[in-house]
């Protein structure tokens, strides 16, 4: 006869195994289940916003900038791109070498670390820390090449590229020294792969408005045989004067660029 604690030796209570079970479970699932997302710099937790007063008071307005930024921007970013990408896909086929133009900053590759760590300020010159209470300076953030993707855009991008459009990117930055280099291994890195060609700005041009200058490089692109069937910008000025059948803007009410 077995007795009632020998009955154990063979067999673990009930409640170890579930447990067993639990824990195996749990290991599985944290080894399948996406990492969690991570949370955008200033938005853990996003500060409340006051209401804005007239006159227009700075703190209380970079308040509400960022409390857009961590709660609605994505979404409004993402509705747009959405609907950048349906078009393109329904006008590929319908189109002689058709092309996608990509603006970078705030439309194919975000800065908000940097925008934030600046407290909304431009600075042109210096260098770049994130880790001191310096601020950081724009030519060696864009060298860095510490800017990451909006991936909506990469969604678009891809999905331009598989309905064999041409994708090219022009952008405000200056074609000066390093920054070439560093904004083509920055649109890599985070994953703009194929594309066909890279506009940056003239170092000798000193137009007040980068209009001109993205209008010329569209035109260009047309002068290459390409119809420009979508352009997408964050600013007015990466849209102005045509050379595209739709264009799409996108939000960013953190800078204003003419
Ligand atoms: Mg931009």
């Amino acid at each position: 006869m077995i007795g009632h604690g020998e009955r154990y030796l063979g067999r673990k209570p009930r409640g170890v195994t579930i447990a067993v079970i639990a824990a195996i479970a749990c290991v599985w699932l944290s080894a399948f289940s996406p990492a969690p997302a991570r949370a955008q710099a200033g938005c853990n937790p996003p500060p409340k916003p006051e209401p804005l007063q007239t006159p227009l008071n700075l703190t209380l307005v970079k308040r509400q900038l960022i409390y857009y930024r961590c709660t609605r921007y994505d979404a409004d970013l993402a509705r747009v791109l959405h609907e950048a990408r349906a078009f393109v896909e329904r006008r590929a086929g319908r189109v002689a070498r058709p092309a996608l133009v990509l603006d970078i900053d705030e439309t194919s590759l975000s800065n908000w670390e940097k925008i934030l760590h600046n407290d909304f300020g431009f600075i042109a010159e210096g260098d770049c820390d994130l880790n001191s209470k310096r601020a950081c300076g724009q030519g060696d953030w864009d060298r860095s090449a510490r800017a990451v993707a909006i991936v909506p855009t990469v969604d678009l991008f891809n999905a331009a590229k598989a309905h064999h459009v041409a994708v090219f990117f022009i952008t405000g930055r200056r074609d000066v020294w390093g920054e070439r280099d560093a904004t083509e291994f920055n649109l890599h890195k985070v994953g703009y792969e194929g594309w066909n060609g890279l506009y940056l700005r003239p170092q000798e041009s000193n137009e007040h408005s980068v209009t001109p200058y993205k209008t010329w490089a569209r035109s260009d692109i047309e002068a290459h045989g390409y119809t420009i069937i979508a352009n997408v910008g964050d600013q007015w000025s990466d849209l102005a004067n045509g050379h595209a059948e739709r264009r799409f803007k996108l939000p960013n009410p953190f800078y204003f660029l003419p």
